[in-house]
This record gives structure tokens, C-alpha cells and sequence, in this order.
């Protein structure tokens, strides 16, 4: 039995800055183990077709967190970066317009933006009818029966491949939030209007590298405290204890707590939340075509298409050539032809009863000495930066404690 003070499981973003915070801090009694042959999870990029490709799906980084900004460009000096504004759009087929949809309906033909304002008009949100609790519902109550017609609920059935009933509207705070009267002057003024800006307004990515990179080098910052193609796939909370092999002081799980073939030391309780996490899974394509965009991201809504995203590498990773597309598993054809990447474990979904099942979850391996920690320790959508931050601040709080 290998005994640390700190068993980290998973080198994605979350497990590579807890280590990194403990070594920072002069604590050498930790060890990360890590299913795959390399660090990055999500985040990892590869190199195909002569430039690198994020395998994981498109990932920027916005952060706006000081402490963050410092701590991941510790690793990759900021001068390795560059900055893009935004650009992305909806395909509906008929058009193109900007994202967000609220904003830029007034890029339609005339015809269109009425229908799309008369919609909106009647949405529940803005003839006073309660938010409803489901997604679906939540679509045409907050944006009119016309956008979720042409593109929130084809694009959302696309991505998420499930019930669409089965998802909550408490994360909807990460959409845009544009207000009918913003649309309205938004079409009497040819421009787009928005109170605050959609996430990614602006991001960085590395100027030579794929987003894997920064992840690669903060893995090797701790290298002598890493084992790599080490699956944990039996979890004891009382032991804690991993494969009956690793015993930590402490146990911080970045991994899915669906992910293992076993946990001991659940209540009846714990076991039932389990059963309530749904996660999707997402596949990466790439084509070697050439586009004429000038667009970052497009977001296709039309069910005919196997994809809902395509990227478009050469217009934010410079000397780069094609694009790649995000499909969920399901909807993927793996044997087209085109190199694929699959991430199973790509979005953990939030389900209505999502909040009660992994608070019961967290609280119980808690007090055992097993901490979740990240998007799948903690199941929530947290993007990169988020992940770092919390890391950064879980480190601080269990080194003061030691
Ligand atoms: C399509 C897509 C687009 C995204 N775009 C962005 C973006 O633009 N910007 C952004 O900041 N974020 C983005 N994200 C979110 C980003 O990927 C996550 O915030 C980040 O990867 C979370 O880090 P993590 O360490 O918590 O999880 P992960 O990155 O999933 O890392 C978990 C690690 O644990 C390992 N592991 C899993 N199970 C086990 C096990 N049983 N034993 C040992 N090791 C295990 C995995 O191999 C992996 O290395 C995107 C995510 C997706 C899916």
C-alpha cells in the first residue's frame, strides 16, 4: 500500500493545480494518479494534420480572476497567448446571423424579425407567466415560440440527445440574458445590444500551441508526484483507500463518481444520488476542408446535420488549416472517415434533480476524508478557469488546516 497525505484522482485542470498549489506550498506528500498516458483531460489537444487540435472540443480561456490569470500564466507566460474578440453565429440554414440569437435577430429579412418580435412579445417571461421548471419549457417561455422553434430546441436536442424535460433552468444564469427591450432596439438600431456580454466575449488562446499545452506544463511542474495509466476504479470512503493499492491522508476525486466500478462505504442515499448523475459524451472530428468564415464558432441547429458546433482552427490558432466539429456520441457516425476523438465523459448534465443527488453525495464523502473537486468531483458545467480557481481555493483551505 503507497500511503501520501494527498491522493489527487484525475491530472485534468482541477487535480494539476491542487498538486501544483501543494507543491508550491513545500508539501511533497501527495501523488496523482491519472487513468490516461498524458495530464489535461478536457483541455488536452493533439497535433493532427500539422497544427494542434483541442481533442476535448474547442476550449478558450476567459478568466477574469487576477489570481487565476497569474497562476496559469505561470506556466505559459502570457506572450505565448493571443487575445480574440469573439465572433460566433447561428447557421439557421436560411441565415446566418450573430450570436446571441436575442440580439441579432435584426440581421434576418424583415419578414422574419417580426414574426421573431411578435413571438417574444407573447413569451411567458414577458407577459408575466411563472418560470417554469423544466428546460423546455423554459425555452419558449424565456425567448418566444419562433426562437425555440428555429433554434434553441433543435439545437438542444442535438447536444444533449436526452429529454429535454429532464433538464432544470437553475444553470441558466451561464445563457445570455437579453431583454425584449434590447431586442427591439436592437432591430431599430442595426446593431446588437446586450447589458452584459455573453461568456468568451473575448479569450485567449496559445499562439503556437493547442489549450492542452498549459495543462502539459504545470504536469510536469510536479512530474515526480504523477502515475499515469493508473485507473482508480475501486474507491473505499472508510479506507480511503483507491484500487486497494493507494491510501491518502485525504482523498480529492476529480474523476466521475459514476466512473467507478465500485464505492465502498455509501449509505443506501449515496448509492441512490449516484444513480441520478447523467453525464453526455461528445465527439471530436476533424475535417480537413477548407471555410470561408471569419468565424470562431458556428452553432448548427439543423437536426439534419450530424454536428452542433464546428470550429474553425485557422481563425484563432494562427498557420493552422480545416476545422473540427462537436457531435454527442449518439448522434456520431465513427467510422466516416475522419480522425475522431471520444470523450465520454464530455458534459455533466444538469437534471433537475441534479443539485439535491450531488450535494448528498459530496457531503457524505466528506466527512470521510474524500473531497469531489472540479466538473465531474463536483458536477457542475465549470469551465477551466472556474476549475483552477476552486482548485486554488480548496488547496489554500486544507493546507491552513494541516
Ligand atoms: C466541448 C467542451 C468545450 C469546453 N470549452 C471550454 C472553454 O472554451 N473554456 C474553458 O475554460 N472550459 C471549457 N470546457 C470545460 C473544461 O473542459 C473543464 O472545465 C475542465 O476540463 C475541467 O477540468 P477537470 O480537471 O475538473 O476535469 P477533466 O478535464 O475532465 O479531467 C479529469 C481527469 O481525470 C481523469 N480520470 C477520469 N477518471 C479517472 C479515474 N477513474 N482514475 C484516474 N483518472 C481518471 C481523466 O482522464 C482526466 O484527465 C469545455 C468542455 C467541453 C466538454
Amino acid at each position: 500500500m503507497e500511503s501520501v497525505k494527498y491522493l489527487i484522482i484525475g491530472a485534468g485542470p482541477a487535480g494539476l493545480t491542487f498538486a501544483n498549489m501543494l507543491k508550491n506550498a513545500g508539501e511533497d506528500s501527495f501523488l496523482v494518479l491519472e487513468s490516461e498516458a498524458e495530464a489535461g483531460g478536457l483541455c488536452r489537444s493533439k497535433e493532427v494534420d500539422g497544427a494542434p487540435l483541442d481533442t476535448g472540443g474547442g476550449h478558450f480561456l476567459d478568466v477574469r480572476d487576477p489570481e487565476v490569470v497569474d497562476f496559469v500564466f505561470s506556466f505559459l507566460p502570457a506572450d505565448e497567448w493571443e487575445r480574440f474578440d469573439r465572433i460566433s453565429r447561428i447557421d439557421l440554414g436560411y441565415a446566418v446571423i450573430d450570436y446571441p440569437f436575442e440580439s441579432n435577430i435584426w440581421q434576418l429579412p424583415e419578414d422574419e424579425q417580426v414574426e421573431h418580435l411578435l413571438a417574444i412579445s407573447r413569451a411567458g417571461c414577458n407577459t408575466g407567466a411563472q418560470k417554469p421548471i423544466s428546460f423546455s419549457e423554459w425555452i419558449p417561455w424565456k425567448l418566444g415560440e419562433k426562437i425555440a422553434k428555429d433554434y434553441m430546441l433543435p439545437y438542444n436536442k442535438k447536444m444533449w440527445c436526452m429529454d429535454l424535460d429532464e433538464i432544470g433552468t437553475y444553470w441558466l444564469e451561464k445563457l445570455p440574458d437579453v431583454s425584449f427591450k434590447d431586442t427591439l432596439l436592437s432591430c431599430i438600431r442595426h446593431s446588437s445590444i446586450y447589458e452584459s456580454l455573453p461568456g468568451h466575449a473575448s479569450f485567449y488562446y496559445p499562439k503556437k500551441h493547442g489549450y492542452g499545452r498549459v495543462w502539459l506544463d504545470m504536469a510536469d511542474a510536479v512530474k515526480d508526484n504523477m502515475a499515469y495509466g493508473v485507473r482508480a476504479s475501486e474507491l473505499d470512503l472508510d479506507e480511503r483507500t483507491v484500487n486497494g493499492q493507494y491510501r491518502g491522508e485525504r482523498i480529492i476525486n476529480t474523476a466521475p463518481w459514476t466512473g467507478y466500478d465500485s464505492i465502498k462505504g455509501g449509505t443506501g442515499d449515496f448509492y441512490e444520488s449516484l444513480k441520478k448523475l447523467k453525464h453526455t459524451s461528445v465527439v471530436i472530428k476533424y475535417h480537413d476542408e477548407k471555410s470561408e468564415t471569419d468565424s470562431h464558432w458556428t452553432y448548427f441547429p439543423d437536426e439534419g446535420k450530424e454536428y452542433h458546433r464546428i470550429l474553425y482552427r485557422s481563425n484563432f490558432c494562427r498557420g493552422s488549416k480545416g476545422f473540427w466539429t462537436e457531435t454527442n456520441l449518439k448522434r456520431a457516425d465513427l467510422d466516416d472517415g475522419h480522425e475522431c476523438f471520444v470523450n465520454e465523459y464530455a458534459y455533466p448534465v444538469n437534471t433537475v434533480d441534479k443539485r439535491e443527488a450531488i450535494a448528498l453525495i459530496l457531503e457524505e464523502a466528506e466527512k470521510k476524508g474524500v473531497t469531489g473537486l472540479g466538473r465531474w468531483g463536483q458536477w457542475e458545467h465549470f469551465n477551466s478557469d472556474v476549475t483552477v480557481k476552486r482548485a486554488m481555493m480548496l488547496a489554500k483551505k486544507m493546507i491552513a488546516q494541516a
